[in-house]
């Protein structure tokens, strides 16, 4: 261990709800811990969302554990402002003791533990649960002529409104719900060509989130098969209201870029001014390498959160670690087992939540 580095038992390593949940149940054992967050500010991925997205589900069914989320004034579903005010005060109810603008630069093994580097310094930790989400890494593919291509491009993680598009026209990239929802924002703006790799799935309209988390827990337990993926789109009023307009109407992906737009196979050719990749993250996991960990498809080998070395935690980032992890309800199940298998040893001291 290096004489000048802080002691901690468990060092969680981001600060957004997957943090938060786990700091909740670390808590909860009486076990030591810190967490280390990059931002300036409480919230997570939810600070940079584009304006209009909305949840999937009532703020009852987007709640941590402990503490559920309180309604929104207007009674729908919550926005992203929402969260991050309930993120913010859950922080404080439960005293999690985050520090904030530290970012974790590497994680090396050490006697006892982990020694975790910093943008501020060092720490030695018995555990360290991963919590450092996505969005820092947004994924977009490699296509033909990428390079050539005098437009702008842009990922959904950096779109924010649609106006500044007004006019122009956009290919908005990608099948999932990003890609219908911001095709739908910026429809009524722009001319908006809407390209999927496949058909997009639309679920029916009385599918929120609750349903598919219910879904998703049977399916968990063996039990029935359900509605589709959680990746499937939910037919969120917006989407819904484009959809019915006929303003989503989707094209094959196409082919390559050309310097002024893009062409599909069937030498179809079309100008572009913007494209907007909503083409998915990859879990922010570089602080890692040090670890020289086994990947399969670019993430971890894991049994649901866990390594191989039980201090060692992944929580939140995908299904790959927990399904529906990365949701709000989902991921408390998960930041409760990993706590679990990480200080066995440690009983729970409370016997019912605040
Ligand atoms: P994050 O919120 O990304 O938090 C990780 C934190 O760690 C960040 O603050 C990050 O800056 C920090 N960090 C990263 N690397 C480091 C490092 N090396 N050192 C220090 N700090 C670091 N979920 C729902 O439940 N309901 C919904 O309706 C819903 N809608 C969604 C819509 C969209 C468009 C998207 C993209 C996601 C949606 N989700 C929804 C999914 C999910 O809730 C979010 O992705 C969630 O933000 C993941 O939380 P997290 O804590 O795992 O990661």
């Amino acid at each position: 261990t290096e004489r000048s580095a802080q002691q901690v038992r468990a060092l969680v390593v981001g600060g957004g709800q997957a943090g938060l949940a786990t700091a909740f149940y670390l808590r909860r054992r009486g076990i030591e811990h810190v967490v280390l967050d990059d931002q300036a500010r409480p919230g997570g991925a939810w600070l940079h969302t584009w304006d209009s997205l909305r949840l999937f589900s009532p703020a009852a069914y987007s709640s941590l554990p402990g503490w559920p989320m309180p309604p929104p004034a207007d009674e729908g579903y919550p926005d992203a402002a929402h969260v991050v005010d309930y993120l913010a005060r859950y922080e404080q109810r439960y005293d999690i003791p985050v520090r904030r603008g530290e970012r974790v630069t590497a994680v090396e093994h050490a006697e006892n533990g982990f020694t975790v580097r910093t943008s501020r310094g060092t720490w030695h930790a018995a555990a360290v649960l991963n919590a450092t989400g996505t969005w820092s890494r947004p994924f977009v593919p490699t296509y033909p002529g990428a390079g050539a291509f005098c437009g702008n491009q842009v990922h959904s993680a950096a779109y924010r409104s649609p106006e500044r598009y007004a006019g122009q026209r956009v290919v908005v990239v990608g099948g999932g719900n990003s890609g219908a929802q911001v095709a739908a924002d910026l429809a009524p703006h722009a001319h908006v060509t809407w390209c999927t790799l496949r058909p997009p799935r639309f679920l029916p309209d009385d599918v929120d989130g609750r349903e598919l988390f219910r879904v998703a827990t049977l399916r968990a337990r063996g039990q029935g098969e359900g509605v589709g993926g959680l990746g499937d789109i939910v037919a969120v009023p917006p989407v819904r209201a484009a959809r019915d307009a006929g303003a989503l109407r989707r094209t094959p992906m196409f082919a390559r870029f050309t310097s002024d737009g893009i062409t599909w196979a069937d030498g179809t050719t079309q100008k572009v001014d913007t494209v907007v990749w909503c083409t998915g993250f990859r879990p922010a996991l570089a602080h890692l390498s040090p670890l020289g960990l086994r990947r399969t498809n670019g993430v971890p080998n894991t049994d649901g959160p866990f390594a191989a070395d039980p201090r060692l935690a992944f929580v939140g980032y995908g299904d790959w670690c927990g399904l529906a992890s990365a949701t709000l309800i989902g991921v408390g199940q998960w930041a409760r087992r990993a706590v679990h298998r990480a200080f066995p040893e440690d009983p729970d001291t409370t016997h019912r939540p605040r």
